[in-house]
């Protein structure tokens, strides 16, 4: 797939009124990267409007792409496990992805995924932004590297700051207008199922994710 260093990120197409059913209309017809060329859809974020908690990965997936819903696949159903045994309810949760559309290579007659560059995460961004915006969500999950860095920006290390209680950057890499009030990163689930010490890796994952359920549910007063 030729890549387009010229296209002009999507904040083009993000509306102005932000709104669950305009912001998916619009979304179909983004051309801020090329990514859109080889895909199927664009795969916006699902959730309540309202969440307190969102829940942002990678990019689709081959299911995502083409089920147009994000984490459907395999990695989603381990997610929904994890949030529901680290004390988030899965039904609760605004989930999305950094970059709408998924990028893929061809090989041996399948799709393989291919993670997204830093361009496409930055031409992404315009749409993140604008999930935030709308949710206005108290706290976010970082699910890996690509999550994280589409926040805190390229030095953004999973592995050293997963499981921590992590500040919404000031100066992030796009100005945000809602700032929620705390992220945590952890890995991405997808990760967990490629382990080789799955069951330790998810352990992690719900270790990581019970301190998002800890700082939703607040404070504990005696
Ligand atoms: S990946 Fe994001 S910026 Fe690129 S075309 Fe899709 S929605 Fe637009």
């Amino acid at each position: 797939m030729a890549e387009d260093a010229e296209r002009p990120g999507a904040a083009w197409w993000v509306p102005d009124r932000l709104e669950p059913g305009t912001l998916r209309a619009s979304l179909q017809h983004c051309q801020g990267c090329e990514l859109y060329r080889d895909a199927t859809q664009p795969v916006p974020g699902e959730g309540p409007a309202d969440a307190a908690v969102m829940v942002v990965g990678e990019q689709p997936g081959d299911q995502e792409d083409k089920a147009g819903r994000p984490f459907v696949g395999p990695a989603g159903k381990l997610l929904d496990r994890a949030l529901g045994d680290a004390g988030l309810d899965p039904a609760a949760v605004f989930r999305t992805n950094a970059v709408k559309h998924f990028r893929w290579e061809a090989a041996h007659g399948k799709r393989l995924h291919k993670g997204p560059k830093r361009t496409h995460i930055t031409a992404c961004g315009p749409w993140l932004v604008a999930e935030i915006d709308m949710v206005r969500p108290v706290g976010v999950v970082l699910l890996g590297a690509t999550a994280g860095s589409a926040v805190f920006g390229p030095g953004f290390r999973v592995t050293a700051m997963r499981g921590q209680v992590l500040s919404w950057p000031e100066e992030s890499t796009r100005p945000h207008s809602w700032t929620p009030e705390w992220a945590v990163a952890t890995a991405h689930p997808s990760a967990v199922l490629r382990s080789r010490q799955r069951d330790e890796d998810y352990q992690r994952l719900v270790d990581d994710l019970a301190v998002a359920a800890q700082l939703q549910a607040g404070p504990v007063t005696s």
